[in-house]
């Protein structure tokens, strides 16, 4: 019998896990428990009663693990340690809110049982978000699309089943800073989208505030595209001969007496304003690639784990 894991990343979810619990264990039941399936929650630094209601549920149903971490490391540490540890011939990677409604995982396994590797979900509709949340991540899509050379599909999140020769690659990938629905794009295989409807959250309060999510865009594009240090050439390109033509006229008005020195004084403080903004730009793109390049270099782990259960 194949076996499916469900990675859940936790982070003070207090209010939902008990309900997403159940609707997963009610959705396997209908399936008349054609697949075996584990579900490994990693609890990522909760600081609310998450970590003791996992424990409680992991007591009384072995099937449900648990991954601890020692602190907040981000939802895509939390997944990435998940797919780590998951088992299964067949791994869903679902959000804890149930935003990603569970009921759907049948239909994905179908198409699975159809020789797709990587299924992935494409929100048709997104109920309950607000008008930034989605004009932001419109903006997001379109930029990494434009900026990277593979494509991320629009419109979805880490909502995915794949399979497990996927998940092992993914598993043997040796960077840190995961960006992970880039990699599964990236990595190949045959893909299908499955469009859902996502759904409103069912109980608390997004876990990504817009400095989280400013971080999850920067490593997106960082991690998949070089543009951004070849995009300050141009700029760098474009304002040398802007400054050609700047120093040109002031000779000729030098030689011509066109203007007097005040005159000279503004051409001088425009030149010089440009350049530095341009410089300034310039070392902050390569700050953003040198910062990647020292944490990758450091090789410090992606997160650290605290308690296991279960596993
Ligand atoms: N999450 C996490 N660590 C974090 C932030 C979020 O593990 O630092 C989890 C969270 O518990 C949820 C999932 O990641 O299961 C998605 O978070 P959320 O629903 O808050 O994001 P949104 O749907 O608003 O983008
Ligand atoms: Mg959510």
């Amino acid at each position: 019998m194949n076996k499916v894991s469900i990675i859940i990343p936790v982070y003070c979810e207090e209010e939902v896990i008990q309900e997403c619990y159940r609707r997963i264990t009610t959705v396997f039941e209908n399936l008349n428990d054609k697949y075996n399936h584990e579900i490994i929650f990693v609890n990522d630094g909760s600081t609310d009663r998450s970590f003791e209601i996992l424990a409680e549920i992991s007591r009384e149903d072995e099937r449900v693990k648990i991954i601890s971490f020692s602190r907040n490391f981000g939802h895509q540490a939390a997944v990435t340690a998940g797919l780590k540890y998951a088992e299964g011939d067949a791994v869903v990677i679902m959000d804890a809110d149930l935003q990603d409604p569970p009921e759907v995982i049948p239909e994905m396994l179908k198409e699975w049982e159809n020789g797709y590797e990587v299924i992935y979900g494409k929100r048709k509709i997104r109920e309950g978000e607000s008008k930034f949340k989605l004009l932001t991540a419109k903006a997001f899509y379109s930029t990494i699309n434009k900026l990277s050379d593979v494509e991320i599909p629009k419109n979805t999140g880490d909502f995915r089943l794949v399979d497990r020769k996927v998940v092992d690659v993914i598993n043997t990938l040796p960077e840190h800073n995961k960006f992970l629905r880039g990699l599964f794009s990236w990595v190949g295989f045959k893909q299908y989208a499955y469009e859902y409807e996502r759904k409103k959250r069912f109980s608390g309060e997004s876990k990504y505030p817009l400095g989280k999510m400013l971080k999850l865009a920067s490593d997106g594009i960082i991690s998949f595209s070089t543009k951004p240090l070849k995009i300050i050439g141009g700029i760098g390109i474009i304002s040398v001969f802007i400054s050609i033509i700047i120093l040109i006229y002031t000779i000729l008005s030098f030689i011509f007496k066109w203007n007097n020195l005040t005159a000279g004084w503004t051409s001088l403080m425009c030149t010089m304003t440009f350049l530095g903004g341009v410089i300034l730009i310039s070392f902050w793109m390569m700050g953003e690639y040198i910062a990647r390049i020292y944490d990758e270099t450091k090789g410090r782990p992606q997160y650290i784990i605290d308690k296991k259960i279960n596993l």
